[in-house]
C-alpha cells in the first residue's frame, strides 16, 4: 500500500519543489495501490508546490477526419469518403469546452485534477493543457491553435523538467518538439469547434510508440527513485530536446519504426523533405 506521504517523499527524493516546473506524464496504477487513489497522487503532486503542467487532450470526441479530397502531402490522416460521411461525424463529434472530459488514454491523474482541483486549461480543441501552481498562466499562454506544443517550449525556457510516473518515453511529448522543430511530425488533423462548424489544425505531432529508444541517452541526466512500485524518473526537458535533435540530426528516422503504413513513415518523409530543400538551396 503506497500513501500520499511516501509520494511526497519519493517525488522531493526527485528535487520537486516550490521552483520547479514540471510536465507529468503518470499511470496511476503504477503505484499498486493507493490509499486514497488518484486524489491522493494529484494531492502530492501539489504539496510538492512546483508548477505543474498536464496533458488534457479530449480529441477522442472532439477529433473530426479529413474533409473528402483534401489531400496534404505527407498528412497520414483518415479522411472521410464522402460528404454526408464527413457531415456525420461532425454532427457525431463535440465541440471543446474546458469542462470536457480529458481521453482516458493519458490517464487518471489528469482527469481527477480537472475534477477535483483549481487548474487553467487551454483551449486547443485537440490537444490542451492543465497547469498548475506558480507558472501555470505562462505555461497555458504558450499555446496557440498553431502551435499546440507551445506550453512545452516555454517549460524549456524556464529549464523545466518532464516527470514520468510509471511510464516510458513513448508518451514523452517533448520529444515531438525537437521533432518538429526539425520539421518532422508535424501532422494537420481536424476538430469540430460548435454546431456545423470545423476546423483545421496545424502541428499535431504523430507517433510516439519507438521514443523508449531515446532512454540509453537520457540516463546520465535522468534521476530515479522508486514509490512502492512506481518507477519515478526526472529528466531535465532540455536534456530531452538535445538528445532527440541529436538523434534525429544523425538519423532521420531515429525514434520512428519503419513500417510504411504507421504515421512514423509519413514523418520520416516530412524530414526527407525539408534536408531535400537544404540541400537545394545550398
Ligand atoms: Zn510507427
Amino acid at each position: 500500500m503506497v500513501t500520499e506521504s511516501d509520494i511526497i517523499h519519493g517525488l522531493r527524493a526527485l528535487g520537486l519543489n516550490t521552483s520547479s516546473r514540471v510536465i507529468v506524464h503518470s499511470s496511476l496504477s503504477s503505484f499498486g495501490h493507493v490509499e486514497g487513489g488518484a486524489r491522493a497522487v494529484c494531492q502530492a503532486l501539489l504539496s510538492t508546490g512546483a508548477t505543474l503542467l498536464l496533458p488534457a487532450a479530449s480529441g477522442k470526441m472532439t477529433g473530426i477526419p479529413a474533409p473528402p479530397g483534401l489531400l496534404r502531402p505527407w498528412n497520414a490522416v483518415i479522411a472521410a469518403s464522402t460528404w454526408p460521411e464527413f457531415d456525420e461525424a461532425v454532427s457525431r463529434a463535440v465541440p471543446f469546452s474546458k469542462q470536457l472530459p480529458i481521453d482516458k488514454e493519458l490517464g487518471n491523474i489528469p482527469e481527477t485534477i480537472r475534477r477535483f482541483f483549481p487548474h487553467l486549461r487551454s483551449h486547443h480543441p485537440l490537444m490542451s493543457y492543465l497547469a498548475l501552481g506558480p507558472y501555470a498562466q505562462h505555461l497555458i499562454d504558450a499555446q496557440r491553435l498553431d502551435w499546440p506544443l507551445g506550453p512545452l517550449e516555454a517549460l524549456a525556457e524556464q529549464h523545466g523538467s518532464v516527470l514520468l510516473l510509471g511510464v516510458s518515453h513513448t508518451v514523452n511529448t517533448a520529444i515531438h518538439l525537437s521533432e518538429q522543430h526539425l520539421g518532422r511530425s508535424r501532422f494537420y488533423r481536424y476538430a469540430k469547434m460548435a454546431d456545423q462548424i470545423w476546423m483545421e489544425l496545424p502541428n499535431i505531432p504523430g507517433d510516439s510508440h519507438r521514443f523508449d529508444s531515446i532512454e540509453p541517452a537520457l540516463r546520465p541526466a535522468t534521476r530515479e527513485v522508486m514509490i512502492g512500485p512506481c518507477r519515478a524518473r526526472l529528466i531535465p526537458i532540455q536534456e530531452v530536446l538535445a538528445a532527440a535533435e541529436q538523434l534525429i540530426l544523425a538519423n532521420p528516422a531515429a525514434l520512428l519504426c519503419d513500417n510504411p503504413n504507421c504515421r512514423c513513415f509519413a514523418a520520416l518523409h516530412q524530414r526527407l523533405e525539408v534536408l531535400a530543400a537544404q540541400g537545394k538551396s545550398k
